[in-house]
């Protein structure tokens, strides 16, 4: 569904991705998880073209992203990032509505649609027409998940997602999004720093390091058939972290 073949990409003549391929399965969810820096967020704003690669070639369901392209393929992407991103002089309905508006559906359609998505991601209907200033942290990240799928787009591409919400919050938010992704069959690629939700979502999980891929597969072998070292520090890191946030392990 999604492919890279070649990709790098620089920053100031630091090298952040070094020379990479890649190809992303339809109908799974891939997690990409790695320390801070790593390159996990340059690698979805390369897949959705917000940044150009100094090198190699994206394409998304078999069409290349270019400057020509870009536009229309960014139409089958849904994207959500870590702040939701919403536009906030707009009501959470405005933004999700906005770009089905933009491209002229008729009324009636963008009205079952938005029913449909406010059920699906459990969003409260009085919220609707609230601002995003007038949202909990959790119902914003709704409505930006709503807003991505609006269009019905191929794939969707997750940056750390949850990464602002408290636990609570967030663990809920975890059990509605897996339940949404597992239903519909859609191609998502999340990112995340942490470990345990990579694991929660993830069919497989590339774990990655300085913009390379040290390992890919599923959760289970991250633990037991560590690729190199580094990983087993990685998780032994992430062990040390969720001990001293809940108190301890089982
Ligand atoms: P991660 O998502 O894994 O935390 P990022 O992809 O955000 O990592 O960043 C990877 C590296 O690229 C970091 O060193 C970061 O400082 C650098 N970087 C990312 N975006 C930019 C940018 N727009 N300009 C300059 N450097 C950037």
């Amino acid at each position: 569904m999604i492919e890279l073949r070649g990709v790098s990409k620089n920053y100031n003549g630091e090298v952040v991705i070094p020379r990479l391929d890649l190809t992303i399965p339809p109908g799974k969810t891939t997690v990409l998880i790695g320390p801070s820096g790593c390159g996990k967020s340059t690698l979805l704003r390369l897949m959705i073209g917000l940044v150009r690669p100094d090198s190699g070639t994206i394409t998304i369901a078999g069409t290349e992203l270019t400057p020509a392209t870009e536009r229309e393929v960014r139409r089958g992407l849904g994207y959500v990032t870590q702040d939701g991103g919403l536009f906030p002089h707009l009501t959470a309905r405005g933004n999700v509505i906005l770009l089905a508006r933009y491209l002229g559906w008729d009324e009636p359609r963008i009205q079952a649609r938005l029913r449909e998505l406010t059920e699906l991601a459990r969003f409260p209907t009085d919220g609707l027409d609230r601002y995003p200033a007038q949202l909990s942290g959790g119902q914003r990240q709704r409505a930006s998940l709503m807003r991505a799928l609006m269009l019905d787009p191929r794939v969707i591409l997750l940056d750390e997602p949850m990464g602002a919400l408290d636990p609570m919050v967030r663990a809920e938010l975890q059990a509605d999004l897996r339940a949404v992704f597992r239903s519909w069959e859609k191609t998502v690629v999340m990112v995340t720093h942490d470990l345990a939700e990579a694991g929660w979502f993830g069919d497989e999980i590339l774990l990655l390091r300085s913009g390379r891929i040290v390992q890919r597969g599923a959760f289970s072998a991250l633990l037991d058939q560590p690729a190199e070292p580094f990983v087993t520090q990685f998780v032994n890191a992430q062990r040390l972290v969720h001990e001293l946030t809940y108190g301890g392990a089982e």
